[in-house]
C-alpha cells in the first residue's frame, strides 16, 4: 500500500484564501504523488471561524479531505492538536491557511524527511527576521535566551508551525496533552532528530494576522510558565542579593549609632529601598499567579478542545468519524 502523508491545516476566518488553498493543495497533491509516490490526505481544522469558511472548502477542496470544526475558537496551537488526533498518515505535515506556506518548501521538506530514515521531523526557520533590528527583534531575541537558559533541549527561534513529521513523532505529540499549549516547546521537549532549512513566508493572501501584540505577550508568558522556571529563579536570587545587602547596611547604621553616635539620616535612601522592593514583591506574586494559574489550568483535566461536527470527502468521513468516536469512548 501507498505510503500516506496527511497536510493538517488549521483556519480561523480565512475565506478569502478558501479557493487559492484548495488550489494549492491540488498542486501539492500532484506534486508529492508524482515524486515521492505519497497518498495525501486534508485534515482541515475549522477552529472556531464565524465566516462561512469551512463550508466553502466543501465547494472548492477536490480529493481526499477532511474538516474538523471545532466548538469555538481554542487557539492555533490547539487545533494543531485536534488535527493530530485526527490523523494516522506515515507522514504529518503542517501548513497555514493563508498560503504563507508555499508548495516548494514543502516539497523540500518532505523530500528530506522521506530520504533520511534518522530523520523524524524537518521544520522551516523564517530567514527574513534575522536580518530585521527592531525592538520587537530584541524582545524576541531575549525572549529566546531567556526560555532556553539551562534547558536540555533548545526551542529555536523564528522557527514556526511549518513541519513535516513522521508518524512516531506525531504520536509523541498526541502524548503531550499541555492545555496552555507552547508547540515550539513542545517539538524541541519531544527530542528526535531534526533538521532546519531556511524559507521566506509569501505575503498574505486576504484577511489579516492573527497575532496581535497582546497576544504576543500572553503567549511568551505561557511558554515561560510551561517551560522554565528561570524568570522565578532569577527574581528569587534578585530577593536574596537585595535582602543580604539590607541586612549588611543595617549592620552599619548600628555600629556607627553605637560608636559615633550619629544619628540616622537618609529618607531617600529609605524610600528607594520602599519602592525596589514593593515593587518586586508585586512582580513575584504576579509571576508566581502566572504559574499557579497554568498549575490549575491543567489540574482541571479538561479535555483540550471540542469537536462540533466531522465532514469531508466520501471515504475520510466514514473513517474519521469512527475514528473520533472511538476516541471519544476511550479517553
Ligand atoms: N489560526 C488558527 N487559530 C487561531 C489563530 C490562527 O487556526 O486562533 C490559523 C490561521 O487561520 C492561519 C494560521 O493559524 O491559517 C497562522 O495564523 P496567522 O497567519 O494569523 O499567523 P502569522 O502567519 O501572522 O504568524
Ligand atoms: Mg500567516
Amino acid at each position: 500500500m501507498a505510503k500516506r502523508l496527511d497536510i493538517l491545516v488549521p483556519f480561523l476566518n480565512e475565506r478569502e484564501s478558501v479557493a487559492g488553498f484548495s488550489a494549492l493543495a491540488g498542486d501539492l497533491a500532484v506534486q508529492v504523488k508524482e515524486r515521492f509516490g505519497l497518498e495525501t490526505h486534508f485534515v482541515f481544522i475549522d477552529d472556531g471561524s464565524t465566516d462561512d469558511g469551512g463550508a466553502l472548502y466543501g465547494e472548492h477542496m477536490t480529493g481526499d479531505w477532511s474538516l474538523i470544526t471545532l466548538a469555538r475558537n481554542f487557539g492555533k496551537e490547539t487545533a494543531i492538536l485536534a488535527g493530530l488526533d485526527h490523523s494516522e498518515g506515515d507522514y504529518v505535515l503542517l501548513m497555514d491557511a493563508d498560503l504563507q506556506h508555499t508548495v516548494d518548501v514543502a516539497l523540500d521538506m518532505i523530500g528530506r524527511i522521506m530520504a533520511d530514515s534518522e530523520l523524524d521531523m524537518v521544520y522551516a526557520v523564517r530567514s527574513d527576521r534575522a536580518e530585521t533590528r527592531s525592538l520587537g527583534r530584541y524582545f524576541a531575541n531575549g525572549f529566546y535566551w531567556l526560555i532556553n537558559m539551562g534547558q536540555r533541549y533548545e526551542i529555536p527561534a523564528n522557527a514556526g508551525d511549518f513541519r513535516v513529521m513522521t508518524s512516531r513523532f506525531a504520536a509523541a505529540l498526541r502524548q503531550l496533552r499541555d492545555q496552555r499549549r507552547f508547540n515550539k516547546g513542545l517539538y524541541a521537549w519531544t527530542g528526535f532528530k531534526q533538521e532546519r532549512i531556511l524559507y521566506k513566508p509569501a505575503e498574505r493572501q486576504g484577511g489579516e494576522s492573527k497575532w496581535s501584540r497582546r497576544r504576543l505577550i500572553a503567549f511568551s508568558l505561557e511558554g515561560f510558565t510551561s517551560f522554565s522556571v528561570v524568570p522565578l529563579r532569577m527574581v528569587s536570587l534578585f530577593g536574596t542579593g537585595v535582602a543580604i545587602l539590607g541586612f549588611l547596611y543595617g549592620i552599619k547604621i548600628l555600629l556607627e549609632v553605637l560608636f559615633t553616635g550619629v544619628s540616622v539620616p537618609g529618607y531617600p535612601s529609605l524610600i528607594v529601598a520602599v519602592l525596589v522592593l514593593g515593587g518586586l514583591n508585586l512582580a513575584l506574586t504576579g509571576l508566581v499567579g502566572e504559574y499557579v494559574w497554568s498549575a490549575l489550568s491543567e489540574a482541571k483535566n479538561r479535555p483540550n478542545y471540542i469537536v462540533k461536527s466531522i465532514t469531508g470527502s466520501h471515504t475520510a468521513t466514514a473513517v474519521q468519524t469512527a475514528k473520533a468516536s472511538r476516541k471519544a469512548t476511550h479517553g
